[in-house]
């Protein structure tokens, strides 16, 4: 899944970048409201933390802009005040949650996957298929109630298609999700990865249609 992390204090906004890169997110960075409205515009993120107090333009501006241009992305807001008033009005701009600093990340990574699975309309956490559980909260993987072991790598793609049944993923949508930098990932890993997938979960999961992408049939 991929987050834009928008702050311009450089050593919190790197140190949340870090957390969230061991959470298995892709992260992109941003320091300036104007750099994250284009951003948060241009790329199709699965949520967005957003400080208010920003350079160039406020965080409430951004999510203003965001929100006009009917982008519905999942927005936690992030802020140094804490008063009512703050918080009915981040909330009015169109903001999600709200969290005020200083935080504690782990509170800031759960609140966050919450986001993700309601604005992905899957309010419950755990997905079966077949034989097989999948919980997308615990990131674990269950066929007869016995764990298979999967990498992140490898639950980050199956979380894509458990999250998207029904839908091709090319190999780039799911590298986008996977990578910080998709254009550095070997053009076969997807491939490599959905092997490994298929040798642990069995070969009848994840369908491949020739020259588009994988699917889990809905
Ligand atoms: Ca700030």
């Amino acid at each position: 899944m991929r987050i834009l992390v928008v702050e311009d204090e450089p050593d919190l906004r790197r140190s949340l970048a870090r957390s969230l890169a061991d959470a298995q997110f892709a992260v992109d960075e941003s320091g300036d409201g104007e750099d994250a409205l284009f951003r948060a515009l241009e790329v199709d993120y699965d949520a967005i933390v957003l400080d208010l107090m920003l350079p160039l333009k406020p965080g409430e501006a951004v999510l203003e802009g965001i929100r006009r241009a009917g982008r519905t992305t999942p927005v936690l807001l992030l802020t140094a005040r804490d008063t009512i008033a703050d918080r009915v009005r981040g909330l009015n701009h169109g903001a999600d949650d709200y969290l005020t600093k200083p935080f504690v990340i782990d509170e800031l990574i759960a609140r966050l996957r919450a986001l993700i699975r309601r604005a992905q309309q899957q309010p419950w956490p755990v997905v079966t298929i077949g034989s097989l559980r999948i919980d997308l909260v615990q990131r674990r993987v269950y066929r007869d109630d016995v764990e298979v072991p999967l990498t992140g790598r490898e639950f980050g793609i199956l979380e894509q298609l458990v999250r998207h049944r029904g839908r091709i993923l090319t190999r780039t949508m799911l590298s986008e999700h996977l990578y910080n930098d998709a254009s550095e990932v070997m053009s076969n890993a997807i491939d490599v990865h959905v092997a490994a997938i298929r040798r642990k979960l069995g070969a009848g999961l994840i369908e491949t249609r020739r020259g588009q992408g994988y699917l889990i049939d809905a």
